[in-house]
């Protein structure tokens, strides 16, 4: 009878946690016969802004950054961070992470805005929730969750770091698939446009819109977010 209730109670735990993981797909088989033939030109570098949750180690960051740095120098494409800041998981549901997201404007020198939020029992045990996500208003946004337990992270065929890695590549305009082909297209299609930008004296990696529509500055992404962004620039501005 208790083995029988142990066994329920890691069934009511590990159900939703495996309904939350079937819920992010993957961006496809690599391949690396394919990588290897493709010519990502000159090295170029895109710049992550770091939001850190009070809850995550800064150890933790540094490891979530590595992964990501290791990823992207496959394609000849260096990762800087300009900052990490302090930051709070400002509530429990992925929308009001978006939300926070949203309101905060892309600003000077960053490409990316990147959150590594803390994580908490709820998370894991009501099954509604990813482990990341990026917005696709400009896909210059999104979050990880860096901390898991260890049970958890013990019994998933993902890992912090995996997810960190998944969601650089929606940062980048990577799109689910059945294999990488697409994604290695995607990114070398950015990479010579934000060559090209830069040459032209526009020191920034575009952020992709809805539609794949590029945005080539940071004024562009801050007015996809429209009012709620502007009347938060307002608010700090009356406050500072
Ligand atoms: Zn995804």
């Amino acid at each position: 009878m208790t083995v029988n209730l142990r066994t329920m109670r890691f069934y009511i735990i590990i159900i939703p946690f495996i309904i939350i993981l079937s819920g992010c797909s993957t961006l496809g088989l690599p391949q690396q016969d394919k990588l290897k033939q493709i010519d990502f030109g000159a090295p170029e570098t895109i710049r992550f802004c770091i939001l850190k949750d009070d809850r995550v180690a800064q150890a933790k960051v540094d490891e979530l950054i590595e992964a990501i740095r290791l990823e992207l120098s496959q394609y000849a494409l260096n990762m800087d961070i300009p900052w990490v800041r302090p930051w709070k998981r400002p509530g429990f549901w992925i929308k009001d992470i978006h939300a926070d997201l949203a309101a905060r404007p892309l600003e000077e020198p960053c490409d990316r805005l990147l959150a590594f939020a803390g994580t908490s029992a709820g998370d894991f045990i009501l099954g509604a929730q990813t482990y990341g996500s990026v917005e696709t208003t400009s896909r210059t946004k999104g979050f990880v969750f860096a901390e898991w337990y260890s049970l958890v992270e013990l019994l998933s065929f993902y890992s912090p770091q995996s997810v960190a890695v998944h969601e650089s590549y929606h940062l980048l305009g990577c799109k689910h698939g059945v294999t990488m082909e697409a994604c290695y297209d995607q990114l070398k299609r950015i990479k010579a446009i934000t060559a090209k930008q830069r040459k032209a004296g526009n020191d920034f990696f575009p952020g992709i819109g809805e539609d794949d529509q590029l945005l080539l500055s940071r004024d562009e992404v801050n007015n996809k977010f429209g009012s709620r962004l502007r009347a938060t620039i307002k608010s700090n501005q009356q406050t500072h």
